[in-house]
């Protein structure tokens, strides 16, 4: 038997972080953050604390906002220059 496929057919929700809708995955558009930065998942390589967010300008619009937001909560942000 080649594969369980006990969830054929079923469609995968996520939630966009912007406006908390619940949406298709594959109409969300997949990313992660790397350091302070967010990298948009376009080959959907990385699967793991992937974040989701739609296609509405208002929504990419936001995710600027969403993004200071988040590194200031993960205390990420550096601001201070390393003096290499
Ligand atoms: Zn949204």
């Amino acid at each position: 038997m080649p594969n369980k496929s006990r969830s054929a057919g079923h469609v995968p929700f996520r939630t966009c972080i912007i406006c908390r809708k619940k949406t298709e995955q594959r109409s969300l558009l997949g990313f992660f953050i790397l350091g302070n930065e967010v990298i948009f998942d376009v080959n959907r390589m990385v699967n793991n604390r992937k974040k989701y967010v739609c296609h509405q300008v208002e929504c990419l619009n936001h995710l600027d906002k969403w993004m200071s937001k988040y590194l200031k909560k993960t205390g990420s942000s550096q601001r201070r220059t390393k003096q290499m």
